[in-house]
């Protein structure tokens, strides 16, 4: 038996558990948390009111032969092949798969938690969204001023898809009329790749959304109500929705170079194995991949990881398919690959249609037993056919 030891109990972490055959590998998966969130929900439990069981119990998403334990992994050695946690408990392992995600990070800019603890966002967690949701409840009119503090993102259409249902909730409130909605933005346009951004800009002008590009958040000025960006930049708002900077987990790594500055796991692209180890590999928001972070990407890379534990050939080709919610009942989707550059794919009912059903079928997918249908979805919509059908 391989004794495999899969570090984090998200996405990507439990499809690749639930995928490894019992009779070939003795599975332990370490987490320090308890539930499973579904976080695309996030969104709406934010900017709609969005109020069903997002979470989960990590242990009833694995197969019964998966043996899970709660602890906070603290240091990961890829020389001896061991893992340390938190409880004092030293781990080997003939195979590592670290998919410990990414975390929001406030401490990074001034002024930026004090923002955050008091009007929450919509990447950190349930109760964060919460919070911003209460603070959209009592928004009678003024600035609202939205968008990512620094490059790195999950679910990259996530910082519009805030300000497009931001507008729609205004409309429908009878706000919109008294509100100034500003978007700002680290790229040189709203969407980072042009040809998504040529159906981005067209839908922000429509709805009178003002953009901010070039927008690097430097400082935040609570008692003044102030954003500020290192291009000198400021924005005066009433309402702050500032998605915070990501991190990777907090674990020390032997050798110190498999991680990157802000602790993002350093892999191949196409194998995933961890820089510099031959047993140890990174699925998720965790590696630096140059990939977008987003569910889709965890579970294509851990059917990828899967098949390279059991012997058999496979690469990850940096494939996304992101679900991008425009608001008023329609959607798209941001895809693309390492070899294909983000196709441009208007905005439709279907799409959201889509999106919305991937809600209910989430918990399921998780275990693997949909995987035929997501073959032939990603067949169908590989970045060049898909190119054809949408325009
Ligand atoms: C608002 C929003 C909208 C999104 N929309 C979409 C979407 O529409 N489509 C899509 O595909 N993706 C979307 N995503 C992104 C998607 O949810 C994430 O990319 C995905 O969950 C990442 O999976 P993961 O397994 O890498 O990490 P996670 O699911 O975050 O899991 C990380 C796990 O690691 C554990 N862990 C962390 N540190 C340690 C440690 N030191 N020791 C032990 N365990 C540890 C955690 O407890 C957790 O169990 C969205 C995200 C947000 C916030």
């Amino acid at each position: 038996m391989k004794r495999t030891l899969i570090v984090g109990g998200g996405s990507g972490g439990t499809i690749l558990a639930n995928s490894l055959d019992r009779h070939e590998f003795e599975i332990t998966m370490l987490s320090s948390s308890f539930g499973h969130l579904f976080q695309p929900a996030l969104l709406y439990v934010a900017f709609s009111h969005a109020r069903a069981r997002f979470v989960r119990d990590e242990r009833s998403l694995l197969a019964r032969h998966v043996n899970l334990l709660h602890d906070e992994v603290t240091s990961i050695n890829l020389k001896n092949k061991t893992v340390a946690t938190k409880s004092g408990v030293l781990f080997p392992y003939d195979y590592l798969v670290v998919a410990t995600g990414m975390h929001t990070d406030t401490s990074q800019i001034p002024g930026l938690s004090e923002t955050n603890a008091e009007f929450g966002d919509y990447h950190s967690s349930l109760a964060k969204a919460e919070r911003l949701s209460y603070h959209l409840d009592g928004f009678r009119g003024g600035t609202i001023a939205i968008g990512q503090s620094s490059p790195i993102i999950k679910c990259p259409p996530s910082p519009l898809e805030g300000v497009l249902l931001t507008d729609q909730l205004l409309r429908k409130r009878g706000l919109r009329e008294i509100s100034r909605l500003i978007y700002f933005t680290p790229y040189p346009r709203p969407y980072s790749a042009e040809p998504m951004n040529e159906v981005v800009e067209p839908l922000l002008e429509e709805r009178g959304i003002e953009v901010m590009t070039f927008f690097d958040v430097e400082r935040i000025d609570p008692a003044n109500k102030t954003i500020f960006s290192i291009e000198g930049d400021k924005i005066e708002y009433d309402l702050p929705i500032i998605i915070p900077p990501f991190v990777g987990a907090n674990i020390t790594y032997e050798p110190s170079d498999a991680v990157d500055e802000d602790h993002f796991v350093i892999a191949d692209k196409s194998t995933l194995r961890i820089k510099g180890a031959e047993d140890a590999f990174v699925v998720g928001d965790a590696s630096n991949l140059p990939t977008s972070k987003a569910g889709v990407g965890a579970h294509l890379q851990a059917k990828v990881v899967a098949q390279l534990l059991s012997g058999h050939p496979a690469t990850f080709d940096g494939r996304t398919s992101c679900p991008f919610d425009t608001g008023d009942g329609r959607g798209t989707f941001v895809i693309g690959s390492y070899d294909a550059p983000v196709i441009k794919a208007r905005p439709t009912r279907i799409k959201h249609l889509m999106k919305t059903a991937f809600q209910r079928i989430y918990w399921i997918s998780l275990r693997g037993t949909l995987n035929p249908v997501f073959d032939v979805y990603f067949k169908l919509t590989a970045p060049k056919k898909a190119a054809a059908a949408s325009d």
